[in-house]
This record gives C-alpha cells, structure tokens and sequence, in this order.
C-alpha cells in the first residue's frame, strides 16, 4: 500500500487533526492507540467515538478509514509519573522519559508488518518544547533508527510541528469546516484532569490544567484572527 499512512491517534485535538490531515491526502489510513495506564481512562473512551463522528459526517473519508489498533502499553506505568506539578527541570511530570519514542518504535512495527509506509503524529515543539521526544530533531533521528534498525524507508511525518494550537484549530477549520471543528470540540479531549462535565467553547476540560489553558487559548487566538477577517 504505497499511499498509505498509519496515525498515531491518542483521541486529543492534534492527533484527531492529524488524522482528518492523513484523510485528506491518503488512500488508505489506519491509526493506533495505546494504553499505557493513563490517569484517565476518557483518553481511550473518546477514540472510538471520535472515528465514528468522522465517518458520519466526511464518507469520503471513511472510505479511506481502516483498521483501528489498541496496543496495550500497560508495563509504561511502571516508569511514569503521572502528578501535575511542575519538577525542578520544568517538565510537566506527566512526562515518560522517551515516551513517544516507545510510540514510534511500536507503530512502526506495525506498519513494518501491514505494509504502511508513512507514520504520522501530532508532536509539536511550538507548545510543547519542554518535551524533547517531541522535537523535530528527534523525530529525524528517529525516522533514521527506525529505518536502519527495520531495514526500511518509513517516513514520519509530523504535520504539527511549528504549528500553535491556534494554527492547529485554523487547520481543522480548513480540512473539514465547522463539522471538523465541531467534531474537535466535542469529540476529543486534552484535560489532564480527565474533566468531561464542563463543556466550554473549545472543548470540554477542567479549563484550569496547563492543557485546558493552552487549548482555550489558542480557540480564543484562532476566533479572534476569525472576527478580524
Ligand atoms: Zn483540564
């Protein structure tokens, strides 16, 4: 399958993005999942009903919408630290040292074996830059060792990158509308408090945890460039 991609959909607003991007431009997309003993099981609740709202509302991509894989990750437990606060480095200390590259090493198997090529995350260094398995240099120096290491040519690509969350809404807008956006608001979730009882204009969320606040915020830029047009 040369013009397949396989997206690594967590079920929060990028990765869903991600994924109507692979729709969009692929023939043929699966996605996978992990479980890794997330504080907040709503993580892996929302990804089925994520891609049911996507094939209601876009056929044409759900035509294109394979297979969904959930990889139990569980053992990741053991080496996270799943408290809020801030450590002394700066790093939110939900952080997993090497966290997506796990990820990676797994989709990519996968792909290895249903014959994908191309890998696709939501990664992002413009919010996220205190995470350094997010960095575009890793994902190079990874795309590198996966292809060495499987004696293959995966590319990963990582369409989020230097995009803001506000640029993140503006391109949901533009692959699927308001349907998309609407899907995003409603659908996804991003609170690291698991809060699914506050529905805001963004989303639902506790809107007071650092992925709340970077999430509304960047609804709030992306209406605001909206109202200006
Ligand atoms: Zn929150």
């Amino acid at each position: 399958m040369p013009n397949s991609a396989l997206v690594l959909f967590s079920g929060g607003q990028d990765s869903t993005t991600c994924l109507a991007d692979a729709l969009d431009r692929f023939e043929r997309v699966e996605t996978i999942g992990f479980a890794y003993g997330q504080r907040h099981a709503v993580e892996l609740e929302v990804r089925p009903n994520i891609l049911a709202a996507l094939r209601r509302s876009f056929p044409a991509w759900s035509a294109r919408l394979g297979e969904d894989h959930l990889i139990d990750l569980t053992a990741l437990g053991a080496v996270s630290d799943v408290a809020i606060a801030m450590a002394d480095n700066g790093l939110p200390n939900t952080f997993v040292p090497g966290r997506n590259l796990m990820f990676l090493t797994f989709a990519a198997a996968l792909a290895y074996r249903r014959g994908i090529r191309t890998l696709v995350t939501g990664v992002c260094e413009t919010d996220y830059s205190g995470y350094p398995d997010c960095r575009d240099n890793t994902m190079k120096a990874m795309q590198v060792a996966l292809n060495l290491g499987m004696e293959t040519r995966f590319i990963i690509e990582t369409p989020l990158m230097f995009r803001d969350k506000a640029a993140t809404w503006a391109m949901a807008k533009q692959l699927g509308g308001e349907a998309l956006v609407e899907i995003i608001g409603e659908a996804t979730h991003t609170c690291y408090l698991g809060d699914r009882a506050h529905r805001h204009d963004w989303g639902y969320g506790c809107g007071a945890c650092p992925a709340c606040e970077l999430r509304a915020a960047g609804y709030a830029r992306w209406r605001a460039t909206l109202d200006q047009s």
